[in-house]
């Protein structure tokens, strides 16, 4: 557990995830899922690589045929984290995929065509030590298939019903005594979200994979699931986080630890100070923090390194080094360099186009 860590987490039960555990007190782990095609392993490989780096805990991929079921083994021999295999309807890929050295699977037992499946999947998992994942999503929940059109339910309602769909899939686990599984109950709408997590958490022990489902753009898909995280992670639930968003899948993992960051879970690289830029700004702050930004969480080694320190990066001289006064060091920009400031007090000054390396040399001091 994180110094920072100072939620209970409320999950009873605990799974195992390769060589993580989820759930307890356990750190509450950022997930992404990558968007290559699987079939193509040297892709997803690169991909995988690029998410550990920007560290990324546990990562996942598409299964749609038995070819990306079979590419499994060869993506697996290359990383570092537990994969997991997204799997829908068909059993047999389950089988192989485990066959294949998957660390868990997502796909509901509920929807693998009978109990005979089941019992196949469930007794490949328990001699793999394989954990699945149900993952119940507003959009596709049994009980709309009674429907044309929407039905006219409240945010409580869709909520109760995500709930039933979670607990008929977790049962048909149960009765296999099955107890490694992990539920999501998704909505692109945020309170019904949060309703069906929060009355899952009060009759499950099982952990919870909490995130929005097809939540947007990134500044909306962040906002949005911000709000919903912290709402759930305030209460203890949720043992992993997936931020779904639409773009490059190492922002969701940045978007993850942003929100577990600011909710004081987790410690992941360093607090960047940067002033809004005004009338008196001559220099590219907006461009400078967001090189800096790319640099730093793209090497898990500088993420670590970084972690914990306060760094500014202000517009100008006059009022930089002491709005920032907090920062560890930083800079405050005039016309092409900067000056050099470390706890508010002024050392040197920088031509603009060292900022960047001095302030990595002095990370990595
Ligand atoms: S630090 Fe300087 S440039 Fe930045 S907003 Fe404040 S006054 Fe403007």
């Amino acid at each position: 557990m994180t110094k920072t860590q100072s939620l209970i987490r409320q999950s009873k039960r605990q799974v195992k995830v390769g060589s993580l555990t989820l759930g307890g007190k356990n750190p509450v782990r950022v997930q992404a899922m990558c968007n290559t095609d699987t079939r193509n392993a040297q892709a997803t490989i690169k991909q995988i690589l690029a998410l550990e780096a920007a560290g990324c805990e546990i990562n996942r991929i598409a299964v749609p045929d038995m070819d990306a079921a079979k590419a499994i083994g060869k993506i697996k021999r290359k990383i570092h984290t537990p994969l997991v295999a997204d799997i829908h309807f068909d059993y047999k890929l389950a089988l192989e995929a485990i066959k294949q050295g998957i660390d868990k699977i997502r796909i509901n037992p509920g929807n693998i065509g009978g109990a005979d499946n089941v019992r196949a999947v469930v007794s490949a998992c328990k001699d793999a030590l394989v954990p699945i994942r149900i993952g119940v999503n507003a959009g596709s929940l049994k009980a709309l298939k009674t429907f044309n059109g929407k039905p006219n339910w409240s945010d409580k309602k869709w909520a109760e019903v995500m709930v039933n769909e979670a607990l008929a899939q977790a049962e048909l686990l149960e009765k296999l005594n099955f107890k490694q599984y992990l539920v999501s109950l998704k909505s692109d709408n945020l309170n019904r979200t949060v309703l069906a997590c929060e009355m899952f958490a009060k009759v499950s022990p099982a952990p919870q994979h909490i995130g929005l489902t097809e939540a947007g753009s990134f500044l909306a898909g962040t906002v949005k699931s911000s709000i919903a995280m912290s709402r759930l992670l305030a209460q203890g639930i949720g043992a992993t986080v997936r931020i779904s968003l639409t773009e490059d899948p190492k922002m969701q993992v940045r978007a993850a630890y942003e929100i577990l960051k600011a909710l004081k879970l987790r410690q992941f690289g360093p607090e960047i100070i940067s002033c809004p830029t005004c009338g008196r700004t001559q220099v590219d702050v907006a461009g400078t923090v967001k090189a800096l930004e790319e640099k730093i969480y793209s090497d898990k080694n500088l993420i670590k390194l970084a972690t914990g320190k306060k760094i500014a990066v202000m517009g100008c001289v006059v009022n930089g080094p002491g709005e920032a006064r907090d920062a560890d060091f930083g800079i405050a920009g005039g016309i092409g360099e900067g000056l050099w400031f470390e706890k508010g007090e002024i050392k040197n000054k920088i031509p603009q186009k060292l900022w960047i390396k001095k302030i990595i040399e002095e990370i990595k001091k």
